[in-house]
């Protein structure tokens, strides 16, 4: 390995919902964060299956980022599969956010994927940035110019999005790959974690908090403080050691949206 990291995990089903819809995976050099949605043991089913299918490849010394793409795609068709063969879970979906340490040759990068409204931020150097698109309606709106932001969090179709495995046979997949630094911190979370906690003080925290861990729980506190009306999960991945040869790449070298081929899903039904 040329990229080391620590992380640390959790997800939690907040004040207000009966379950946690929400899964997570912490297993280097992967990390998956998905927000199951479908009514009564769907949501649960369809986390869980993408969790699980990510599964395969935990302990693996470093994947690539077509290995990537192609667990996204079985996940979504695992998904499909098995909603096919249970009534009660029939049309359930999930959203997935995840980052792999991945090697291609010599080379390590850190891949962020993305489909649905879970997200990804970087902090490094004191500044929080946002590295995914939310695949929703609003965000749409407000990329075409027909919302603002703040008009955007209060919107009363915000939970819809559109897109997310299990929906359509093919699913398109945001990449994103990133040379990183020592110091900086990854953040996955679902949107349990956003729509509580402000991002400036999401930032606070993790320029502050010693640990991933420390950060982790944190961020979770919070959210729990602001009333955790939906699940939350989060995932802070800290990159502690960089080699010669990863050194140097710009951030941001590729973005593919629609690399895993195929039509973008509808919102679910
Ligand atoms: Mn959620």
């Amino acid at each position: 390995m040329t990229i080391t990291a620590r992380s640390h995990g959790a997800t939690d089903r907040g004040r207000v919902r009966a379950v946690n819809q929400d899964a997570i995976l912490v297993a280097p050099p992967l990390f998956v964060v998905a927000d199951g949605m479908g009514g009564h043991a769907a949501g649960e089913a369809a986390s869980a299956t993408t969790v699980e299918t990510f599964q395969t490849y935990s302990g693996a010394a470093a994947v690539d980022a077509q290995t990537v793409l192609d667990t996204v795609a079985a996940a979504n068709a695992e998904i499909i599969r098995r909603a096919s063969l249970d009534p009660d879970i029939e049309g359930m979906g999930t959203t997935v956010v995840g980052l792999a340490i991945t090697r291609a040759g010599t080379d390590d990068a850190v891949v962020i994927f993305n489909v649905g409204d879970s997200r990804a931020y970087l902090h490094r150097d004191g500044t929080l940035r946002q590295l995914t698109t939310d695949h929703s309606l609003v965000a749409e709106l407000v990329q075409r110019g027909e919302l603002d932001a703040f008009e955007a969090e209060d919107h009363p179709n915000r939970h819809i999005v559109t897109r997310a495995l299990g929906m359509t046979p093919t699913v398109d997949v945001d990449i994103v790959s990133v040379a990183p630094l020592v110091g900086d911190r990854f953040l996955l979370c679902s949107d349990g974690l956003t729509r509580e906690v402000a991002f400036e003080e999401i930032g606070i925290v993790l320029s502050t908090l010693p640990d991933p861990s420390a950060a982790v729980e944190e961020l979770v506190a919070r959210t729990h403080a602001a009333g955790a009306h939906d699940n939350v999960s989060v995932v802070v991945v800290e990159i502690t050691a960089v080699s010669a040869e990863a050194v140097g790449k710009t951030l941001d070298v590729d973005t593919e949206p629609g690399a895993a081929g195929g039509t973008t899903a509808g919102p679910p039904g």
